[in-house]
C-alpha cells in the first residue's frame, strides 16, 4: 500500500528551469498559494520566478482534499474570516475559468455542494443548532430531512436522521489544480524552479534586493514568501517579523469507488469528510493532530478514518484502499492566513492558510496582485497582515472543523 500524497494523476512534468539572475518578483514556495500568486503576477506582465525546495505542491497542497467549504467550516465568531472565505468562494468560478483556459486543463471543479449529516438522534440537535448559526450569519444553508438526504445520496446509511445542505461549498481536485497552476504559470511566461531552496533574503539599504538559494542568487525588488508551514520556523524572515504559524497534522486516505453513483456530494459527519472525485477516487479526511513536524501515517489514524467513514457509507467496505498520506496544515495562532506587506520594503507574506488554502487561493492571489500593482490591499483582506499579531496575543476568533 503506497503512502503517497493524494493522487498520482497530476502532471509530473518537471518545472525545473534555470535560475535567472534577476526578475521582477521571486515567489518562495510553489504550493497552491505561491503558484496562484505567481500566475496572477506573471499574467500582469511581470517577470516572475517561483522557487520550491521540493516540487510544486509537495507541502500541504497535495495533501489537501480540495474542498471550498466556506459554510461547512463556519464557526460563530470567525466573521472576518467568513467574509474573506465568502469573497473567495465568489471569485472561484472566474478564477477556475481563467485557470482552465490558461492551462488547457480541467481541475475537476465539482459543484454538487456539501452535506453535513447527522447519524443518529444525538447528533441532530447539534446539527440543527449549527444550521441556525449558519443561517444567522447569512450563509445559504438549508436543513434537509433524513429522507431528503437519502434521496440525494442513496448510498448513505439509512440511519441518517437529517443534515445541512451547503449548496455553495464546492470542491476541486488538488493534483489537477497544481498541474493546472503549473501550466498557467508557464503559459504566462513565468518560471518555476523546483529542487532549489531559498536560504536567505538579500537586503540592501534596508530593503529587499533578492534571495540567495542553493542554486545561486536572484536579484529582485519583490519577494513573496508563500512557504506554508515553514514560514513559522525556517528563519527566512527577520527575527522581528516572527510569523506565528505551526504544523497541524492531518491524515487522509483515498478509496476507489465502485460506481460514480456511490457518492456525488461532499459529505461531512461530525468526525470526518468524504469527498468524491471525478476519477472515482473517494478522499476520506482528515485527522486533526497537534504533533509538531511528525509526518507518520498511523494505524490509529487510518482506523479512525475507515471506521468513521463506514458509519456513514456502508458500501465503503467493498472499495479498494488506494492511498493514504499525511500533511501539515499551516496554522497561525488565530487560524487565519497572514497576507500582506511587512515593515520591510519589498517583502510580502502569503502563508498560514490552515485548512483553507484552496478555498482562499483566489482571494489571496487577488489581494497580493492588488498590493503589488496598486500598492493597496483590498479592504476585505487588509486586516490579515502580520501586524495583527504585533505585541499581543492573537485575538481573532477561530473556526474548528474536520478538513
Ligand atoms: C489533510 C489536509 C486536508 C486539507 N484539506 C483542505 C481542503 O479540503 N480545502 C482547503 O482549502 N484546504 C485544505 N487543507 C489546507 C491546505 O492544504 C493548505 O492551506 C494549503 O495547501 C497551503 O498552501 P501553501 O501554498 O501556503 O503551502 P504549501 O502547499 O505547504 O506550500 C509551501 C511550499 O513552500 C516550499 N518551501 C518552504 N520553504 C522553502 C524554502 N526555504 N525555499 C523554497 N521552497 C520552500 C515547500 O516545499 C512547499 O512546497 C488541507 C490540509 C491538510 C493537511
Amino acid at each position: 500500500m503506497p503512502i503517497v500524497p493524494n493522487s498520482a494523476s497530476t502532471d509530473p512534468a518537471p518545472g525545473t528551469a534555470p535560475l535567472p539572475a534577476s526578475c521582477d518578483a521571486v515567489i518562495v514556495g510553489a504550493g497552491v498559494i505561491g503558484l496562484s500568486i505567481a500566475w496572477r503576477l506573471a499574467s500582469r506582465g511581470m517577470s516572475v520566478v517561483a522557487i520550491d525546495r521540493g516540487y510544486a505542491g509537495c507541502g500541504a497542497s497535495l495533501a489537501a482534499t480540495g474542498m471550498l467549504a466556506a459554510a461547512a467550516e463556519f464557526e460563530p465568531g470567525g466573521l472576518d474570516l467568513v467574509a474573506l472565505a465568502l469573497e473567495s468562494q465568489r471569485l472561484w468560478p472566474t478564477f477556475r475559468d481563467a485557470l482552465e483556459a490558461a492551462s488547457g486543463r480541467t481541475i475537476d471543479y465539482r459543484d454538487h455542494g456539501t452535506m453535513l449529516i447527522a447519524l443518529g438522534r444525538d447528533e441532530v440537535a447539534r446539527a440543527r443548532f449549527r444550521c441556525e448559526q449558519q443561517l444567522a450569519a447569512g450563509l445559504e444553508s438549508r436543513w434537509l430531512s433524513g429522507e431528503e438526504i437519502r434521496d440525494r445520496e442513496p448510498a448513505l446509511r439509512p440511519s441518517v436522521v437529517g443534515g445541512i445542505l451547503c449548496p455553495n461549498d464546492h470542491q476541486v481536485d488538488p493534483p489537477r489544480m497544481i498541474a493546472a497552476l503549473k501550466g498557467a504559470l508557464r503559459s504566462a511566461a513565468g518560471t518555476l524552479v523546483e529542487g532549489t531552496a531559498v536560504n536567505a533574503l538579500d537586503l540592501t539599504a534596508g530593503r529587499i534586493a533578492g534571495v540567495t538559494t542553493t542554486s545561486g542568487a536572484v536579484r529582485a525588488p519583490l519577494v513573496v514568501l508563500a512557504t506554508g508551514v515553514a514560514i513559522g520556523s525556517d528563519g527566512l524572515v527577520p527575527a522581528e517579523l516572527r510569523v506565528p504559524v505551526r504544523p497541524l497534522k492531518g491524515q487522509s486516505l483515498a478509496l476507489r469507488m465502485n460506481a460514480p453513483s456511490d457518492l456525488s456530494h461532499v459529505v461531512w459527519t461530525e468526525q470526518l469528510h468524504l469527498a468524491p472525485k471525478g476519477d472515482h477516487r473517494l478522499v476520506v479526511g482528515a485527522t486533526v493532530e497537534e504533533r509538531g513536524f511528525d509526518s507518520s501515517v498511523t494505524a490509529g489514524g487510518v482506523y479512525s478514518l475507515l471506521e468513521g467513514a463506514r458509519r456513514a457509507l456502508p458500501a465503503l467496505e467493498e472499495m479498494e484502499l488506494i492511498a493514504m498520506w499525511s500533511g501539515w496544515r499551516p496554522t497561525s495562532d488565530d487560524d487565519a492566513p497572514v497576507i500582506g506587506a511587512t515593515g520591510l520594503d519589498g517583502l510580502v507574506l502569503a502563508a498560514g492558510h490552515h485548512r483553507n488554502g484552496y478555498l482562499l487561493a483566489p482571494v489571496t492571489a487577488q489581494a497580493i496582485e492588488d498590493l503589488v500593482i496598486t500598492g493597496r490591499m483590498p479592504p476585505i483582506a487588509a486586516g490579515f497582515d502580520l501586524s495583527r499579531f504585533a505585541g499581543a496575543n492573537a485575538t481573532r476568533p477561530t473556526q474548528e472543523a474536520n478538513s
